[in-house]
Formats: C-alpha cells, structure tokens, sequence
C-alpha cells in the first residue's frame, strides 16, 4: 500500500481535490472530491479496475 493516492475526477479529469471526511462514502472511502465539479474523485486503481473489467471506456491519456 502506497500513502501517497493519485486522484482523478472522472467527470472533468481535473487532479485538484479536496478531502472531508463529510463526503466518505462506500465507493469514496477518501472523501475525495474534485474541486472544480465537485464529483467523487477515483483513483488508479478504480481506473485499472474499469479498464480491466471493460466497464469504461475512460481516457485520462494527454
Ligand atoms: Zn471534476
């Protein structure tokens, strides 16, 4: 396990975060959530997760 956790917004793909233990939940265990649009931020290991299940076809590549 690594402490240092790479956020991504799904929504706007923005890096800028905030945590509050108000927005933990089940699949936002962080409380992390993006500034800009304010959706729950998902990590790396959500994104590998999507790929690898075929579920999303998210493309964080710049
Ligand atoms: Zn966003």
């Amino acid at each position: 396990m690594s402490d240092y956790i790479h956020f991504r917004c799904p929504c706007c793909h923005g890096s800028q975060y905030r945590t509050s233990t108000f927005d933990v939940t089940e699949s936002n265990p962080f409380g992390a959530k993006c500034i800009f649009c304010k959706s729950p931020m998902i990590t790396f290991d959500h994104i590998a997760a999507l790929a690898s299940s075929g579920a999303g076809t998210l493309d964080f590549r710049k």
